[in-house]
């Protein structure tokens, strides 16, 4: 038995109206660009999407595609014609997949597109049910609350037969929303906040600090494995390195160490926020989450957010440490995550860092010093990386 299309159900997305089309064509795009394999057709239909796999292997597919936001879930197909012995047949082999060698109960559930076949739906049932419960064994029926549903659809030109629905991801296309930076540390809870928006439709371009010899090569490829996991959400991610080590230096000389702290995110902001107007996004975005630590208290952050009028979003605001791990799991990035290179932030931490910092305050201290020819100088040396890039060279570096 081989499936010959993958039956895609569109999530919250089937309800957004004139959007729609628009929607359904960034998640066209998402899809081919993810399974990179020219055999494959993807049609968009209004309510549903159809994979043409015309060889390939659906369990390679399947992979890949439980990870696309936007797709609520989907099923495998298998094509027959509208020869009633190999409708049975083929029903059969999809229970017995379903089944796995273990008892299972199911209901048959039958459209009839084409008018024109001989036998009505509940005929139809009574046909292919009764074939598959006396060539099986363990299999019993309920109408109810079936283990599976074998779904037969007759069309005039074909039958579709499918027993198996795979849950998607749901949320939005990646894309679908607009652009926003996200600042990606190497951390836990960034990457987390990236595919959280991503889920919402937002397409992400990543920005790093890094502060080599201060922070090493590990810790940035690190990043760029996280970035590079982000991506198996649905879009292309654009990384920007940007290198921070002489504004840090500057910052520990001229800012009291308990502010250092609050101005070296400040900075970050500032320099994230000409990136964003470079490219076109519409808000920053962090994985800030309220009293995680020192820098996340609202007086923290309103100091921080003082140097822009741009949106800051903060997907995990509210969320707590180990449902962020629990996504992180869930999502591939925990492991690189806890790897233990240490970042720019790390590294600089004062021992007693302000955790109310008054706005005033700190722009006081930075205004002994202008950071503009700094900033310049690191956003014109910024590295730029189109991610996916497949192989990850962390194995190589351990
Ligand atoms: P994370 O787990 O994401 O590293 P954190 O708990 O370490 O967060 P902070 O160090 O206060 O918290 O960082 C808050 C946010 O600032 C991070 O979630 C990230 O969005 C951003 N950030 C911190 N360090 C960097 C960095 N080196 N490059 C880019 N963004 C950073
Ligand atoms: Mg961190």
């Amino acid at each position: 038995m081989k499936y010959d299309r993958v039956l895609i159900r569109y999530g919250e997305m089937s309800t957004k109206g004139r959007n729609r089309s628009k929607f359904t064509n960034k998640m066209k795009t998402n899809i081919k660009r993810l399974l990179k394999d020219d055999r494959i057709q993807v049609e968009a239909q209004r309510d549903r999407m159809f994979l043409y796999l015309n060889g390939a292997s659906f369990d390679d597919v399947k992979e890949k595609l439980m990870h696309v936001s936007g797709i609520q879930s989907f099923s495998p197909v298998v094509k027959t014609t509208q020869d009633l012995d190999e409708m049975k047949e083929a029903a059969l082999s999809l229970v017995e997949k379903a089944m796995n060698g273990k008892p299972a109960s199911f209901k048959v559930n039958t459209r009839r597109a084409d008018k024109q076949f001989p036998l009505d739906t509940h005929e139809l049932n009574h046909e292919i049910g009764g074939h598959v419960l006396r060539e099986t064994n363990d299999l019993t029926v309920d109408v109810r609350h079936p283990d599976f549903i074998l779904t037969v659809e007759v069309r005039a030109e074909a039958v579709y037969l499918s027993s198996e629905t795979i849950p998607g991801a749901g949320g939005m296309p990646a894309g679908a929303a607009g652009k926003a930076i996200l600042l990606l540390s190497g951390g836990l809870d960034s990457p987390v906040a990236g595919y959280m928006m991503m889920k919402r439709g937002v397409e992400i371009e990543a920005v790093h600090f890094f502060s080599p010899p201060y922070t090493s090569d590990r810790a940035k490829q690190k990043v760029i494995d996280l970035a590079n996991v982000l991506t198996t959400y649905g879009g292309n991610v654009r990384l920007h390195i940007v290198p921070f080590t002489h504004i840090q230096e500057t910052i520990h000389k001229q800012v009291p160490e308990n502010y250092t702290m609050t101005s070296t995110r400040r900075i970050m902001m500032r320099i994230a926020d000409r990136i964003r107007e470079q490219t076109g996004a519409l808000a920053i975005v962090t994985g800030e989450s309220l009293g995680q630590v020192a820098s996340q208290t609202m007086e923290s952050m309103a100091a921080i957010n003082d140097v822009t009028n741009t949106p800051v979003l903060r997907p995990l605001i509210a969320t707590d440490k180990l449902d962020i791990m629990n996504i992180a799991r869930k999502i591939g990035t925990h492991d690189i995550s806890i790897l233990p290179f240490e970042d720019c932030c790390t590294i600089f931490t004062p021992a007693a860092p302000k955790t109310k910092p008054k706005t005033e305050k700190v722009q006081f201290f930075e205004s002994f010093l202008d950071f503009d020819p700094l900033i310049d100088e690191a956003v014109r040396s910024t590295e730029t990386i189109l991610l996916p890039n497949n192989e990850s060279e962390m194995d190589d570096l351990l």
